[in-house]
């Protein structure tokens, strides 16, 4: 098949096993089964509803107003994304997500269905706490124990959580991606089969995990942990062992269900399969866990998975590259172009196996995850941290769980000291990351109104949507934001947005290191970063620390003279150690100005198929031409002066941080 057919078929079926971008409207009144009024519950039937009781910590640290540079903020982020995390719930729902917001509908609205919970609303539960950290924000903090009440309700007899399939009229959308459902008594069936009330699917128990593992690691209260090795005991059961691998069969299932049914033993899922259907998903929960509380039966089980999707799901091939499988695009381009394949797919299983990988200590498969993102990088555009949702050359469209991925490995892979990928953060996070998150609402209304009026679903909401996903992360392309806030890419970014803010610095035996020259407040010193108005960084000394080491930014070279340190004024001489300038000492109450050259240069570069002019300055990029239309990107004219502008704003400096 010629290319060009490939895509256009390709565009048309992309939905088919990934979840769906769009949230099928269905007119109210055809099938609105037991929908409340506006101010009414869903009558939600969990499979527990006496649940231990939890509270939870105040998030401590010093709070203060102060003066930056007008500059890229994680922590102001992390606060608009805690915005569509909260804000884009139903509270007639126990604040259940709506999974996609539609900007191209008008009224633009967003919507429920099944996949609210699948995959994504757990991603949203372990990035919440994470953003609070490092922002201090309160904003909807009603949701939090919602959260964290829902998750308990769902914990099934056998250990597992389950999804409840009664109360809510829109939990049997969606069905196929799901199949089959392995019953109590071994048989097989699917979620449309109204005798079935609960499912659990491998896919879910990841990020639940890791959700619960923070709730712990806050609050110390043993019932996150007798939770998730209650899960993990009910895994140790149902998996599949074969020599030294182990899988969960390709499905979901019913709470007590046997997996020792003729047939179970032939669905071992491969290929893309083998990460959707949670095998791959699950090893980066279990290896979380693991590295928290060095509960063995999370490493062993976490071990097995790892082999099975290297060497047993034709997923990856040894030296790490994408795999295409028959299950990923219809039609594949399996034979024509045997590497590529759905880049999230591949992504968070490299996050799992890197994982696990450092939390055991093997330099062997830390060097395959490293092999695997040097070939991942040359898919899409390293330059602006452009990925495609499938790696595939000229895909028009980014998805931002990948961004999310790759910038999850890039932290992971440099602070492990696997690699220096740090330049390739920067790049991603100044640029195609940033973009990606919606951070205006004018525009998304005028393109609503363009459209034909239609009518909202009972499984959708048009009440302030805009306003409510601001902070949410979708499928842009190059140079706009485009039309629609997916929850798997919120989900993923949030948790990415934390790993920038906490590998912008690290304090480690004294030696304090600053790794990305961002704003940044922290106990041990503040960060003003002046990119890329101008080449200046200014660190303000709060604790004494014994060495203060600044990695230079990609466009300045090692040892060069015109990297200039003065500590209160006075010139502090520098020493330098591969990419990083050691600055001596540091005290209390000093302030470290760090300058350096920044320039513009103009690149043509070719990106989801089409070549750009960009402007970039730095890192940054401040003009992309062709310009985008909906939600245009890079409207950065102002960074173009040479002075920084400034603005007031109330830093956070968390007490306690989370590695993560
Ligand atoms: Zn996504």
């Amino acid at each position: 098949m010629n290319r060009r057919n490939f895509v256009k078929n390709s565009l048309l079926t992309a939905g088919s096993l990934s979840l769906p971008l769009r949230v099928e409207a269905i007119p109210t009144g055809s099938n609105d089964r037991g929908a409340p009024t506006k101010n009414e519950k869903f009558k939600i039937e969990y499979i527990r509803n006496s649940i231990p009781d939890f509270e939870i910590p105040p998030y401590r640290g010093g709070s203060y107003e102060d003066s930056v540079p007008d500059t890229l903020d994680i922590a102001e982020r992390a606060e608009l994304c805690i915005n569509c995390l909260t804000g884009n719930t139903d509270e007639r729902a126990d604040y259940e997500i709506y999974e996609v917001a539609e900007f191209d509908r008008n009224p633009p609205v967003m919507g429920h269905s099944i996949n609210d919970w699948l995959k994504v609303n757990e991603g949203m539960m372990e990035g919440l706490p994470l953003l609070r950290i490092a922002s201090g924000s309160t904003l909807g903090d009603q949701v939090d124990p919602a959260w964290m009440g829902t998750l308990l309700k769902y914990i099934g007899p056998d250990g597992l959580p389950y999804l409840p399939l009664v109360g809510t009229p829109w939990s049997r959308l969606y069905p196929s991606f799901i199949q089959p459902l392995w019953r109590a008594d071994g048989a097989a069936t699917d979620i449309s089969d109204n005798s079935v009330t609960q499912f659990t699917f491998p896919a879910l128990w990841p990020r639940a995990i890791a959700a619960m593992t923070i709730y712990n690691l806050r609050d110390q209260n043993p019932l996150w942990r007798q939770t998730i090795e209650g899960m993990i005991q009910r895994m140790l059961q149902l998996v599949t062992n074969e020599y030294d691998y182990s899988f969960f069969p390709a499905g979901s299932y019913e709470p007590n269900a046997k997996l020792t049914g003729p047939g179970v033993c032939n669905v071992m899922p491969t290929g893309v399969l083998a990460m959707e259907h949670g095998n791959g998903r699950l090893i980066q929960g279990l290896a979380q866990y693991y590295r928290v509380t060095a509960y063995e039966p999370a490493q062993e089980l976490a071990g097995r998975l790892v082999k099975f999707l290297r060497e047993r799901a034709y997923y990856y091939d040894a030296e790490g590259r994408f795999l295409w499988s028959y299950a990923d695009i219809n039609p594949s381009p399996f034979e024509a172009e045997p590497f590529g394949g759905s880049f999230h797919s591949h992504g968070i299983g490299l996050m799992g196996v890197l994982e696990y990988a450092a939390a055991v200590r093997d330099r062997g498969l830390l060097e395959w995850v490293r092999s695997s993102y040097e070939w991942a990088r040359t898919q899409g555009s390293s330059l602006v941290g452009f990925r495609p949702e499938y790696a595939l050359h000229n895909w028009a469209r980014c998805e931002t769980c990948p961004v999310a991925d790759m910038v999850g490995l890039a932290a992971k892979l440099s602070a492990e000291g696997v690699g220096d990928y740090w330049d390739d953060l920067d790049r991603c996070a100044r640029n195609q990351f940033a973009e990606n998150q919606l951070t205006e609402t004018g525009w998304v209304y005028r393109m609503a109104e363009q459209m034909p009026k239609k009518p909202v679903a009972y499984n959708e909401s048009a009440d302030r949507v805009v306003e409510r996903n601001i902070g949410g992360f979708g499928y842009p392309t190059a140079n706009e934001y485009g039309t629609v806030r997916a929850g798997c890419c919120t989900a993923s970014s949030s948790r990415s947005l934390y790993y920038i803010w906490e590998h912008i610095l690290r304090h480690e035996n004294g030696r304090l290191s600053v790794n990305l020259l961002l704003n940044r407040a922290s106990k041990w010193a503040d960060v003003r970063s002046y990119i890329p108005y101008e080449g200046r960084v200014d660190l303000r000394i709060k604790q004494p620390c014994e060495s203060v080491r600044v990695r230079a930014p990609e466009w300045v070279e090692s040892n060069s003279p015109q990297v200039i340190c003065k500590v209160n004024g006075m010139s502090r001489e520098l020493r330098w150690d591969a990419r990083y300038a050691h600055l001596g000492a540091g005290k209390a109450g000093e302030t470290f100005v760090v300058t350096f050259p920044i320039g513009e240069r103009t690149v043509k570069e070719k990106i989801g198929g089409r070549v750009y002019t960009l402007v970039i300055k730095g890192n940054t990029v401040v003009s992309i031409d062709p310009p985008g239309k909906y939600g245009a990107f890079y409207q950065r004219a102002g960074y173009r002066e040479s002075q920084a502008r400034w603005k007031k704003v109330r830093r956070f400096a968390p007490e306690e941080e989370i590695r993560w």
